[in-house]
């Protein structure tokens, strides 16, 4: 755990950090992540004592790690792998937009439906590859997934600190990226020039890719050295990986507006059973119908739809749908 974060582990980044410890930032900085903050706890359930080893060494440093998650400061929340279990983290510290940005992010993240076998993954990428070069699976609905919360973070899209989608004009940059074994040593280098549509792509990219590693190293064996570091390190290393990234201008999803609505008609057709697809079209509200009527930003919900519902289901949505 004290090396840093398993492969595993960043599947789901920026939904796994609890609390910050009570000598978060001294540890972070002994264990040279300095400007990180150190969590717990990544072992005891969140219902029981969490606890962490704070003895100190020769020079009053906290060093002993185990169970202690080093992340992005100023996480706002997270949301449980399974989408049953959504935690805020201090509240107390947050205005209330604020707030809301992180009640519709990490909801959006169980909306979207993209975790192994939900409705709406992405099937891009081995599941396990054998390279340290080819992106996973994980890691396409990993980007996905965040760029789809954060581009949902609020509604404004002109107001938040990510840019307008509308604004054409990008910095493309340069990024480099180093493969080094577990020991440290460097293994392969590359890098790739960014290909930005808008604003806000580039923002949200920049939200997650902030900071350069120490000698652009993301990987090292298996561990990633810092939060979303699969991003930078795929984006070089995996042209197929790079390719998806740079095409992704607008949130391609399927649940956008985080509705339970559209997620049970969703469930519905996985079912396959007609009387309960036509159910859940009954419940679907004005604003479900709005969003659904908007073919570019829900194109999972509608190749889901055409797999899985007869021509008469769908024309029974779509006359839904035209009645506005
Ligand atoms: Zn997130």
């Amino acid at each position: 755990m004290s090396s840093g974060l398993t492969v595993a582990k960043q599947r789901s980044m920026c939904s796994r950090q609890p609390t910050p410890n009570h000598d978060s930032a001294a540890r972070a900085s002994a264990a040279s992540k300095s400007g990180q903050t150190a969590y717990f706890d990544t072992v005891t359930d969140y219902r029981y004592m969490a606890d962490y080893d704070d003895r100190v060494n020769a020079s009053g440093q906290p060093t002993r790690n185990e169970g202690i998650y080093f992340g992005r400061t100023g996480v706002g929340g997270f949301m449980s792998t399974d989408g049953n279990d959504l935690n805020v983290v201090n509240p107390k510290t947050r205005s209330d937009s604020a707030l809301a940005e992180v009640f519709i992010h990490e909801v959006q993240h169980d909306a979207d439906q993209h975790q192994s076998g939900k409705n709406w993954e992405d099937q891009s990428g081995p599941g396990r590859p054998t390279s340290p070069y080819v992106a996973p699976r994980w890691v396409y609905n990993g980007y996905q997934t965040e760029f789809r919360a954060y581009w949902m973070n609020t509604e404004d899209t002109q107001r938040d600190n990510f840019g307008f989608s509308g604004n054409t004009r990008v910095n493309n940059r340069t990024i480099n990226a180093v493969y080094a074994n577990a020991a440290g040593a460097p293994q392969r280098a590359g890098s790739a020039n960014t290909n930005f549509r808008n604003g806000r792509q580039q923002g949200i990219f920049s939200h997650m890719f902030r900071t350069e590693a120490p000698g652009n190293i993301y990987r090292q064996g298996n561990s990633w050295t810092q939060s979303y570091a699969y991003l930078p390190h795929h984006y070089v290393f995996d042209e197929n990986f790079r390719a998806m990234v740079d095409n992704m201008a607008l949130p391609a999803a399927g649940n956008l507006i985080n509705s339970v609505r559209i997620q049970d008609l969703s469930d519905a057709m996985a079912t396959r059973n007609a009387n309960r697809v036509r159910a859940a079209v009954d419940e679907l509200d004005s604003m479900d119908v709005n969003y659904l009527n908007d073919r570019s930003l829900t194109q999972d919900f509608w190749d889901q739809a055409r797999s899985q519902m007869t021509q008469a289901t769908v024309d029974y949505l779509l006359a839904r749908l035209a009645r506005g």
